[in-house]
């Protein structure tokens, strides 16, 4: 009885995070923040196992019956129809950067969600090489947390999942170089706000250097935001990020 309990437990929590992934879909589309078939979502079962978004799939209108179940190690499970095995869709396949969110997962046992999309302005950013400073909004040093810059590597290869390794213990944003954005949380709901706080921090300070730049908040300021944030590693990581150079040879003045 008490593994039929969990078997029906584990099967409600699919139900449940798969509809989830649907309505986080859903509304990232209606923010600007996912187009088309473009990104990629996935969450971290209580087993260890994972769901994630179908290749090629409009985001809009994605349904329950296509997201994917995976093992922990991105190995197919089931190619789709995840709550309703009558209604499973052989169709689809995983998203390509399946290698991406495993990779998350492995660096960081505390992350139950990985989100990857393209949203214009921070992937702005990432385009012109620059980061979008720690040190403007509070915002950016007690929700978001340090915004890492990786080096391009071609989207859906193990080069990417590669790249980021450097900065994934102690990051939960990642501006992909001349690609998006990726972001983890604690829940599916955690890595969704952060995904808009992202968005929404990189259009503020890009308006503001359009009105001539933005004013920075001082260092012990800024330190005092870091140290507001649960993660005790985060003053650390503020000082790497605050001091990598800007690459590519664009400084945030050079956008004004
Ligand atoms: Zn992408």
């Amino acid at each position: 009885m008490r593994t039929a309990a969990r078997e029906e437990s584990l099967h409600d929590e699919i139900a449940r995070l798969a509809q989830a992934l649907c309505v986080a879909c859903a509304r990232l589309h209606a923010r600007g923040l996912l187009s088309g078939a473009e990104g990629n979502l996935s969450v971290r079962l209580s087993n260890g196992n994972l769901l994630i978004t179908p290749s090629g799939v409009d985001k809009a209108t994605m349904s329950p019956n296509s997201v994917i179940s995976l093992n922990a190690d991105g190995t197919l499970r089931h190619a789709a129809g995840t709550i309703n095995d009558s209604a499973r869709d052989t169709v689809h396949r995983p998203s390509s950067e399946v290698g991406l969110h495993v990779a998350c997962y492995a660096a960081r046992p505390d992350a139950r969600a990985v989100i990857h999309a393209h949203p214009p302005v921070a992937t702005g950013f990432a385009t012109a090489g620059c980061p979008i400073p720690a040190d403007v909004l509070p915002e950016v040093p007690v929700v978001i947390g340090p915004i890492a810059l990786v080096p391009y590597a071609r989207p859906g290869t193990p080069a990417l999942a590669e790249a980021m390794q450097l900065f994934l213990a102690d990051h939960e944003v990642f501006l992909l170089a001349n690609h998006g954005v990726t972001v983890l949380g604690t829940s599916l709901s955690d890595a969704m706000l952060r995904m808009e706080s992202v968005e929404q921090a990189a259009r503020i300070v890009l308006v503001a250097r359009l009105l001539g730049g933005e004013q920075r908040l001082s260092a012990a300021e800024t330190s005092a935001l870091f140290a507001l944030r649960p993660s005790s590693a985060t003053s650390v990581t503020f000082a790497t990020t605050a001091r990598r150079p800007y690459f590519a040879g664009v400084s945030p003045e050079g956008l004004t």
